[in-house]
């Protein structure tokens, strides 16, 4: 095995055991970045490689000096183009901020410095954060590792591609609706939306802020507990960040699945997915009662309606934070406007893409005076009906599992002329966000044509302990037999 296909943990044991070096490693990922980023298209920016291997060089002499590092310290991972690196470019994929610079740093990003993280790149996504398939990017097209003429899924899908293509040992993401999840499931790498609150939000491009949360894209369960316990937290910079105690993941990746009781959703229509993701979903089924789990029946009657209510919020929330894209404080002015009008007008045209112009339509439309009753507060009404219910199933079980998504990945350009097909790709993970609850995507087989499908673990609000430990217990007791990467 390369060492860029390797997990963090086992590299970090290697380097303590002295069998590797961190800048074997660094080197490592930074030689599979210039193989393979041309087809694959993960990265807006890659950091210099001078840069990367001097990182890793000094974590280097703080080993040789017996001093003590985090396991993150001086792994190459990568950072989904939406968190906020002082002094460089955050562009949320998206022309109106291609030339903004950003002027403090992400709370999440200042967290994994601390840790003495190793930036490699900031990755592609759909534009601020809006799609399922990262073909939304102003920039460029990301395509899947595992099938060239596949996406990788969205908004986080540059992340995603470069985990799963070893460009990066680990990346962040943001998932609203599904973007950790939903890509993590399409490119065969573990994925983890935390509860709403547990990560700081700071420094974050705002999408739609009562939804958005930020969290680990990683090789493995493990990886991500790493990852998430470096990065959640109180912070006072972000009034919805919770003050309640991190959970210690590392501890519950130790734990059994036996005893755990774990719901399946009645009244989701399975019948509708893919037929792999039905056989690959059974046989999960099948190994968690083998591992001794008791798998019961929960019903959330509301879910049916969870796609529609996000996209009456979402939209609602970004037509809001997007109103700052003004051609004035941030980001593009068009040269052409001879007033203030056309300064609003011709800068919002030209700065912002097709779906965000939809979106922020949407959104105003929902918002607007006539139409806030019927639209935005019948939205908000159905979200506190499905919290209820998930409430409600998770005084009954640990956790509940469903597919990722109903398809596997799919052909580029497949649902661009079509955005509800695109929109229905997040109907599985949409829930999660709507209920601020905690997710976890996982890999769970392949399909005959060989690409990946997840499992996601849902748990109640602040129970990661418990989706981890479902989670790790998973990924320990299935037998994967992955097809190699087309590249
Ligand atoms: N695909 C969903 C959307 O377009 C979710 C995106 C996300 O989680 N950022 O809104």
């Amino acid at each position: 095995m390369k060492l860029y296909q390797k997990p963090i943990h086992t590299l970090h044991q290697q380097r303590l055991a002295k069998e590797v070096t961190t800048e074997e490693i660094a080197q490592s990922v930074l030689q599979r970045i210039t193989e393979t980023e041309q087809r694959l298209g993960s990265y807006l920016a890659v950091e210099q490689s001078e840069a990367v291997m001097e990182r890793a060089k000094a974590v280097d002499q703080q080993l040789q000096k017996g001093e003590e590092v985090n396991p993150l310290a001086g792994m190459p991972i990568a950072v989904k183009d939406i968190f906020n690196i002082k002094g460089q470019a955050t562009t949320c994929a998206s022309e109106m901020l291609k030339n903004f610079i950003a002027p403090y740093e992400s709370t999440v990003t200042q967290k994994l410095l601390a840790q003495g993280y190793n930036l490699v790149g900031k990755t592609n996504m759909d534009e601020f954060a809006m799609g399922s398939s990262t073909e939304h990017s102003a920039f460029q097209v990301t395509k899947n590792p595992w099938d060239l003429e596949r996406v990788p899924g969205g908004s986080s899908g540059g992340s995603a591609s470069a985990v799963a293509a070893g460009q990066a040992l680990a990346a962040l993401g943001t998932d609203t609706g599904g973007s950790i999840r939903q890509p993590a499931s399409f490119c065969g790498i573990v994925g983890v939306k935390p509860t709403y609150g547990r990560v700081s939000r700071w420094g974050i491009v705002a999408y739609a802020s009562s939804l958005d949360q930020a969290g680990p894209m990683t090789r493995d369960v493990e990886d991500a507990a790493l990852m998430l316990e470096a990065i959640m937290g109180h912070d006072k910079n972000d009034s919805t960040s919770l003050t309640a105690t991190p959970p210690d993941l590392m501890a519950s990746l130790r734990q059994e699945v036996k005893g755990m009781k774990i719901g399946v959703i009645q009244d989701l229509d399975l019948s509708a997915c893919d037929s792999e993701v039905q056989r690959v979903f059974a046989e999960n089924l099948e190994t968690l009662k083998q591992g001794g789990a008791e798998i019961c029946p929960v019903s959330l009657p509301n879910l049916q309606h969870a796609v529609a209510t996000y996209y009456v919020l979402a939209p609602s929330e970004a037509s809001s934070n997007l109103g700052r894209y003004d051609g004035i404080r941030y980001g593009y002015r068009s040269p052409e406007a001879k007033n203030l009008g056309e300064v609003y007008q011709l800068s919002r045209e030209a700065g912002l893409g097709r779906e965000v112009k939809l979106r922020i339509l949407l959104g105003t439309f929902a918002l607007s005076a006539g139409y806030y009753d019927a639209y935005y507060l019948k939205a908000q009404q159905v979200q506190n009906l499905i919290r209820a219910q998930f409430q409600k199933a998770f005084t009954q079980v640990d956790a509940i599992v469903s597919p990722v998504t109903p398809t596997p990945a799919f052909k580029l350009n497949a649902h661009l002329a079509d955005p509800l097909q695109m929109y229905l790709s997040d109907a599985f993970t949409i829930p999660g966000n709507l209920a601020g609850i905690p997710g976890i995507s996982v890999p769970a087989g392949f399909t005959q044509e060989g690409l990946p499908v997840g499992l996601q673990i849902l748990g109640g609000l602040l129970q990661e302990e418990k989706i981890f430990r479902l989670a790790h217990w998973f990924e320990q007791n299935q037998t994967l037999s992955p097809p190699p990467l087309a590249l």
